[in-house]
């Protein structure tokens, strides 16, 4: 990965880049990633099992339940990786701090993070759990925005993932625990986002934020994030984002026609009903916005007008 300070680090199962580094000796290329998101991010790739030392190609490895401990290990059982591989996950730990996203190989042993095949004794798949790797890291990186590539095929999930990653990014960027100017600052920028993932977490931190004086701002930017990555990660639905864009409207009522307020509202109205995508609604009202307000006001710098870039085409979809 070259780096590049203005763009979001998102690592990336290898073979989902194109690496030939599956156990056959084949990929799994994810074309949107490649060729479409990594026009907007630094992508990272990494391979678990080739990392600690497997090798390609290689005798495929499979979760088994023993008593309860999930193990990856070869089908007949004589070699155990589970051990390297949370290892590995740990040893990731300080540079996934400065990483802003994870997009990883579904139904893996080791990158899977949802609904990977677990085994048990007798060798039938009897449930399902995370890959080894992949459930380490959740463990040890709460706040990464984690996807599986099979899930950003939904519209949904892929703008939900985004959003997180750009915001992540501009936190680490902001580094907003650093004074209380700074963590208000951010909030300021972030609360109609907010707003559209959960009314109640964006009232909570109102509160949080209300009084600073005397408070340890390290530890309250800490307790904001985690209650920032909580609400985010549960994608908004069309009533939400409705109420964040009627919360909107009001910054442009007084500065246009009755006719303009009328359209604008109706056109809300119809995303709310799910006849036209978030992007007619939100265009409209940039628009408005834009012709009535400075660049540099408080309504013109709300991360929910542009929570990622628009080229990614992700509000078009939803
Ligand atoms: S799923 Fe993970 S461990 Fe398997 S080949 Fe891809 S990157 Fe490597």
């Amino acid at each position: 990965m070259t780096g590049n300070a203005d763009r979001p680090r998102v690592a990336i199962s290898a073979c989902l880049m194109g690496e030939e580094v599956r156990y056959n000796g084949g990929h799994k290329r994810h074309r949107w990633v490649t060729d479409v998101l990594g026009e907007f991010v630094d992508l990272r790739p990494l391979c678990p099992e080739f990392e600690i030392g497997m090798g390609v190609p290689r005798e495929p490895i499979r979760l088994v339940n023993h008593d309860g401990a999930v193990h990856a290990e070869t089908q007949d059982g004589e070699n155990d990786y589970t051990a390297p591989l949370a290892a590995l996950a740990d040893d990731y730990r300080t540079e996934a701090a400065r990483w802003d996203g994870i997009i990883l190989m579904q139904g893996s042993p080791s990158c899977g993070l949802f609904r990977v095949k677990l085994y048990n004794e007798r060798g039938f798949p009897t449930d399902s759990t995370a890959g080894i790797f992949a459930g380490r890291l959740r463990k040890q990186t709460p706040l990464l925005p984690m996807e599986e590539a099979g899930r950003l095929n939904d519209s949904h999930l892929r703008e939900n993932f985004l959003t997180r990653v750009f915001m992540q990014q501009r936190w680490r960027q902001a580094d907003p625990g650093q004074s209380a100017a700074a963590l208000v600052d951010f909030h300021s920028r972030s609360k109609y986002l907010i707003m559209a993932h959960s009314y109640p977490t964006y009232q909570a931190l109102g509160k949080l934020l209300s009084d600073l004086s005397n408070k340890d701002i390290r530890k309250v930017a800490s307790d904001y994030q985690h209650q920032v990555a909580e609400a985010l990660a549960r994608p908004a639905s069309r009533g939400q984002v409705a109420n964040a864009l009627q919360h909107l409207q009001g910054y442009v009522r007084d500065r246009v026609s009755s006719d303009h307020r009328q359209s604008l509202r109706a056109v809300i109205d119809k995303y709310q009903d799910g006849l036209v995508p978030m992007i007619v609604p939100l265009t409209l009202l940039q628009h408005h916005i834009d012709t009535a307000w400075e660049e540099d006001s408080y309504v013109r710098r709300q991360f929910f007008l542009t929570p990622y870039p628009e080229a990614l085409g992700l509000r078009n979809q939803i």
